[in-house]
């Protein structure tokens, strides 16, 4: 099974469409791993956590086949993670029949409404099912092997932004989504966990600032607090994503260094993780 990240860029992709600043004229000239679209992942083929305007786009270019998808997490409502009117297009769309042709979308409350009003609250003829996520809830997904646990995200008020941590017998991946210093209660829910694998907020770059995300030197700290916990160890690969184009932005080549000491790795678009299959894990 791979983990594959579609987009790694903040709100307004990388470099800023509209901007001239220094750094978004060296990283358009540079290419290649600096052109970061929005933010998401995909698991496997059944399996999406958050779905941002560049949805489409992602799809054609990994080739992915958006049909087989059983499964979409959604952190919160911002619109780099959410564009309602993809799921709208399922309505005019030929799609699967029968159990397949559903996919059970997993959200907040506002997360879910922004849907809701996209589709004139027709969840039948979409085909889709929300399912409303809160801190502490957790789902099983029977056919996929994995259950999958909402968790606090530190990023809006009083909307309450998601993380989602994925679990398996012999593998555990966290996605942090857009957040600040992770909330206690979600410390504690951590603890026990030992990740494999995780994804955290790099909007800030270089930059040691909060604000409702992370740059990489408080990121740091909480990567080192996960490994003084035992979440994390350094067998863990912390995955940086949601890069920003401020004062903190670096080029692509340029984060693989910065980022080393704090035991990070910079994420890009198209970047695929092998996560062992359940047979895999199971024979370890
Ligand atoms: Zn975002
Ligand atoms: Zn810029
Ligand atoms: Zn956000």
């Amino acid at each position: 099974m791979e983990f594959l990240i579609l987009g790694s860029g903040a709100s307004e992709g990388i470099p800023s469409g509209w901007c001239l600043c220094d750094f978004c004229v060296k990283a358009r000239a540079a290419g290649g791993k600096n052109i970061r679209t929005r933010t998401a992942f995909q698991l496997g083929d059944t399996i999406r956590i958050d779905w941002g305007p560049d949805s489409v786009a992602q799809a054609f270019r990994y080739g992915l086949e958006p049909w087989k998808l059983r499964h979409v997490f959604i952190t919160h409502s911002h619109e780099d993670h959410l564009f309602p009117m993809d799921f709208w297009s399922r309505g005019v769309s030929q799609l699967p029949a029968g159990e397949a042709g559903w996919l059970r979308v997993y959200g907040n409350k506002e997360s879910l409404a922004l849907i809701e009003r996209a589709i004139g609250g027709n969840w039948e003829k979409n085909r889709l099912i929300p399912v409303r996520m809160e801190p502490g809830k957790s789902i099983e997904l029977p056919e996929e092997g994995w259950k999958v646990t909402a968790l606090a995200a530190n990023h809006t008020s009083p909307e309450q932004s998601l993380m989602y941590l994925f679990e398996s017998p012999g593998r555990t991946l966290l996605i942090s989504g857009d957040t600040d210093v992770f909330p206690e209660a979600t410390l504690r829910q951590l603890a026990g966990c030992r990740l494999d694998l995780m994804t955290i907020d790099a909007t800030w770059g270089m930059e040691d600032r909060h604000e409702s995300h992370l740059g990489v030197p408080n990121g740091g700290s909480i990567v080192e607090q996960l490994r003084e916990l035992g979440i994390a160890d350094d067998k863990t690969r912390v995955v940086a994503v949601h890069f920003g184009h401020g004062a903190g932005a670096r080029l692509h080549h340029e984060l693989e260094g910065l980022l080393a000491p704090f035991g990070m790795e910079p994420g890009y678009d198209g970047m695929r993780i092998a996560v062992p299959t359940r047979s895999d894990a199971q024979t370890e």
